[in-house]
């Protein structure tokens, strides 16, 4: 520890990437502890737009910039934005910043993608060549040490990582961190020249993390203990929908965990027994699998026979899915509620990706990029995990046998048509049976697609292609 008088001399610099908020943020309360700081957050739109980042996303992030450069100027904490193409020029921009500003230190919460590593490690080399000391701090996940099954290996199936991830979750002693210090006056805000970036549904997305807050309190209060019930409906908004906040980190997952302890302990629940801590463990199952398997940021299926299957390239077939005019209503209302929203239901995703990836039998790469493309919670390793899953490629996948039934599923979730007659109008008037499938004549009648795949036939064909990779196991 350093004396006081030595540590208001040594200037701070908090690097913030995808942790845009002031409580619960390791390298920002850290930092703020040993002296004076400064924050900045470095925008890459040209690298953004190589991970396939959507609009949607990058609108969000710009907003969530403004509301936290606001309320660090509150703190009188100075913020930057410094906008660069790439990764690639980040050493050099951070390199300048911090001999212009005389800063000996900088602090950072690590992220888990390869590429971001990497970022990471060219940072704290180029920096050291100054004797700028850097300090990465643990990531974003609710348990930051190693989960590892007992022969020290990474787990592949998420039910033994479930078990072991509690244990190490209830023998963890910490509590959410607080705002940083508070330095000196408040100094007036100046807003950052944010010109990679539109406006984007903030009616339904507000660029706030105080907003994002208040959403997390009321979901845990009011509808976690019926999300088990009600999550699977779409037309019901039993889901917290908080994961727009989790991917840009204007919501940490340990402030969602001690909501959730919070809540259960006023009320008389367990906390352990929460389903929805139980969904937010797979985030962290996917981002452990993507820091343990690095090939899966490379395109690569996590079973390497299935890269051996001919994928349907019919390209009419992909834009009717991405469309959302597939002649399949729950298919297309899931396709349009992202293309207006930004966001897609949970079980929604599963259907769509199933759909095309066994269905339409193209390459789940291709639906992959094009949910990065639009999704505005877009993660590289939930996405990336979520589509495996779905194209029966991933480590814990859905069998390549279970292929969803688009009406069975859409008869099951959503049986009064209501989540259909909100996406697909032009069905609005159709009953609560044949609004799953509508006849040849009520297709035409409405102005709705016939269907462009049989799914019998297809899903034959799915089954049969993928039984022909036993042999390569
Ligand atoms: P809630 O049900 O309230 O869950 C709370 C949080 O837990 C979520 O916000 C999310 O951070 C996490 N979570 C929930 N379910 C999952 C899951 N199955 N996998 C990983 N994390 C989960 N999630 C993303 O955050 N970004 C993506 O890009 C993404 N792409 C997906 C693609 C496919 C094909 C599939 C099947 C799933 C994908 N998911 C993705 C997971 C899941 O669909 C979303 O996290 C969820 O729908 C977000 O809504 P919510 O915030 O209301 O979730």
């Amino acid at each position: 520890m350093l004396s006081e008088d030595v540590k208001m001399d040594i200037k701070q610099l908090v690097w913030l990437r995808n942790d845009l908020r002031w409580l619960d943020n390791p390298a920002l309360y850290y930092a703020a502890l040993e002296g004076n700081i400064r924050v900045v957050v470095t925008a890459t739109p040209e690298q953004w737009k190589i991970h396939n980042e959507s609009s949607a996303k990058t609108s969000l992030r710009a907003g969530l910039i403004r509301t936290l450069f606001r309320k660090l100027a509150s703190f009188g904490i100075p913020a930057d934005l410094i906008t660069v193409a790439s990764f690639h020029d980040i050493p050099g921009a951070l390199e300048s910043y911090c001999l212009t500003h005389e800063i000996k230190h900088v602090w950072f919460n690590q992220d888990i993608p390869i590429h971001e590593q990497q970022r990471d490690q060219k940072v704290s080399i180029q920096l050291g060549t100054q004797g700028i000391k850097t300090h990465p701090q643990n990531t974003d996940l609710m348990v930051p040490n190693p989960v590892l099954s007992q022969q020290g290996t990474p787990f592949k199936i998420f039910t033994p990582f479930f078990k072991r991830w509690l244990t190490l979750l209830s023998a963890q002693d910490w509590q959410p961190l607080p705002k940083p210090k508070i330095q000196n006056t408040a100094i007036e805000y100046v807003e950052p020249d944010i010109r990679w970036a539109t406006t984007y549904r903030e009616d339904i997305w507000a660029p706030d993390q105080e907003e994002a807050q208040q959403k997390l309190w009321h979901f845990c209060y009011t509808k976690e203990e019926r999300y088990q019930e009600q999550r699977n409906y779409p037309a019901t908004p039993g889901t917290s929908s908080l994961s727009p906040y989790l991917a840009l980190g204007a919501l940490g997952p340990r402030e969602c965990l001690f909501a959730i302890q919070y809540a259960c302990d006023n009320k008389g629940g367990n906390w352990k027994d929460s389903i929805w801590l139980k969904e937010l463990a797979w985030r962290d199952f996917y981002r452990q699998l993507m820091g343990n398997f690095p090939f899966l940021a490379m395109g690569k299926p996590f079973k390497p026979e299935t890269d051996f299957i001919r994928w349907n390239q019919d390209e009419s077939l992909f834009l009717a899915w991405t469309q959302g005019n597939t002649g399949f209503p729950i298919v297309d209302a899931a396709m349009r509620q992202l293309n207006q929203t930004g966001w897609m239901h949970n079980r929604l995703r599963m259907i769509a990706a199933s759909f095309l990836s066994k269905l339409i039998f193209a390459d789940w790469r291709k639906g992959e990029k094009y949910f990065m493309e639009h999704l505005i919670d877009g993660e590289f390793s939930s996405n990336n995990g979520g589509w495996q899953w779905s194209a029966s490629t991933g480590c814990d996948a859905a069998p390549y046998f279970r292929v969803f039934n688009p009406t069975r599923q859409s008869e099951t979730y959503d049986s009064n048509g209501d989540f259909i007659r909100r996406f697909v109008p032009e069905l609005k008037d159709l009953d609560a049976k044949s609004i799953h499938n509508p006849s040849h004549s009520q297709r035409l009648e409405c102005g709705y697609s016939l269907p462009i795949i049989d799914y019998k036939t297809t899903r034959i064909a799915a089954i049969a292609a993928f039984s022909e990779l036993k042999n390569m196991r």
